[in-house]
């Protein structure tokens, strides 16, 4: 058997980790300038920490997509589907409340779902998150986008867009639902077998339905934003106050839903226009009661997520692909044999003043030693032998000139720092 990375996983390979760690740095950044801290939760949990999120509403789609385990010692175990109830557990295992509120909390790293593998859509993918908790505050919601779509301009996009709705408050949620299953009612036969469920546990849901013959059948429904309450409604033009006056571009979707029962008010996702059906980039929202129910005080909070690989995808659209590895700023050649130990010796001591130096492992004649050099991507290539050693120097060329002068070896290090452009005019 041919051994391969299991279905829906992905290596993330030495020419891509310039651009994963650009759009991390890029978060790092922007979301340190508003005091959110970096936490980093374990990869697994309690099955309970996410089974007890997803709550009385059984959202059977979260649960299904679950990798659940039983461990050694018998305790079940899932592997984060999202952050959001880790993040959760943590901010309420450590005490954070006792810290000045609201508490920004950010987060990358990978989650896992049991999906149906397609583009954009992984088994292994990961996620940057952020979660403000303490905060009811229309402005919370604002800065929350703001950071998203600022934290994915720093990454280098420049074409994304945030869409704004609402899911109201749990009274009005109740209202939407109640209306949902009475105009659905009678055509519910005529409805996919998952809309079907939805329609009995979660109706909302169904507008989230890619079937086209679902979408025929709801195209004509009021949306929820149209039957929010008043302090709801109050709420969504506060929250969009604020992002016309930051000049945040967004569009108004009265057709964002969310699943679980705790998320109320203000839900938003950001998109990504020309990577396929897979366009969602990231979205989040606020909700209330998470912390009682995983056992916290009464706290209300707001949080997003994006997918990197997705937003490497939207990158790539925007023709900013993979950096090209970074060669050695200097390759070392030895002549001789003795020359290899002074090679490495030589490299080690440049190495430790910070400059990418790299050697060849055994002596070799001049020309395999500079095509050597070449195919490592090295900038200069120094070779020495018998005569080099005795005045102590190295033959220094620069590969793509093909200027050569000799350097005594103290030179190299400073000669190498004072940089590449007009150095090899010096040399
Ligand atoms: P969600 O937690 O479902 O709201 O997802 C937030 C973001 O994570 C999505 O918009 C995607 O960018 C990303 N994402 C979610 N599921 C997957 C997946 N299976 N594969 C890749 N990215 C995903």
């Amino acid at each position: 058997m041919k051994l391969q990375a299991v279905k829906g996983t992905n290596d993330i390979l030495p020419e891509q980790d310039a651009r994963w760690r650009s759009v991390v740095d890029a978060a790092a950044e922007v979301l340190g300038t508003a005091s959110a801290g970096r936490l980093t939760t374990p990869i697994f949990e309690h099955a309970e920490v996410f089974e007890k999120s997803v709550g009385d509403s059984a959202d059977l789609v979260v649960q299904k997509e679950m990798y659940t385990f039983e461990d050694r010692g018998g305790r079940r175990l899932s592997l984060r589907p999202e952050f959001t109830a880790a993040v959760v557990r943590a901010f309420i295992q450590h005490g954070m409340h006792t810290r000045p509120l609201p508490v920004k909390l950010w987060s990358a790293g990978p989650a896992f779902r049991a999906e149906n593998v397609q583009r954009g859509r992984y088994r292994q993918f990961h996620q940057v998150n952020l979660e403000t908790i303490g905060n009811a505050t229309p402005l919370a919601d604002a800065e929350a986008i703001e950071l998203l779509y600022r934290t994915l301009a720093r990454a280098g996009l420049t074409r994304h867009r945030i869409q704004l709705g609402s899911v109201g408050d749990p009274e009005d949620r109740a209202a939407y639902n109640a209306y949902l299953r009475e105009a659905l009612a009678p055509h519910a036969a005529e409805l996919s077998e998952a809309s079907r469920e939805r329609l009995r546990l979660n109706p909302m849901r169904v507008l989230d339905s890619k079937d086209a013959r679902d979408q025929e059948l709801i195209a004509g429904l009021k949306r929820p934003l149209e039957l929010l309450g008043d302090e709801a409604r109050r709420h969504f033009d506060a929250v969009a106050g604020y992002l016309t006056a930051w000049g945040v571009p967004f569009e108004v979707d009265d057709s964002i839903v969310r699943g679980l029962d705790y998320y109320r008010r203000t839900a938003f996702e950001v998109h990504y226009v020309g990577i396929g059906a897979q366009s969602a980039l990231g979205g989040g929202g606020r909700y209330d009661g998470l912390v009682e129910l995983l056992g916290g005080p009464q706290l209300p909070g707001i949080g997003w997520a994006f997918g990197i690989e997705r937003v490497l995808d939207a990158l790539e659209q925007e023709g900013r692909g993979e950096a090209a590895v970074e060669g050695p700023v200097l390759f070392l050649v030895p002549l001789d044999d003795a020359a290899v130990g002074e090679g490495a010796a030589l490299a080690r001591r440049l190495r430790e003043a910070g400059l990418r130096v790299e050697f060849a492992y055994q002596r070799r004649n001049p020309g395999k030693g500079l095509k050597d050099a070449d195919r490592a991507g090295a900038r200069y290539a120094a070779l020495r032998g018998g005569s080099e050693r005795e005045r102590g120097v190295w033959q220094l060329k620069e590969l793509a000139s093909g200027e050569q002068r000799e350097v005594r070896e103290d030179e190299l290090a400073p000669l190498l720092q004072a940089g590449a452009p007009g150095a090899t005019k010096e040399l």
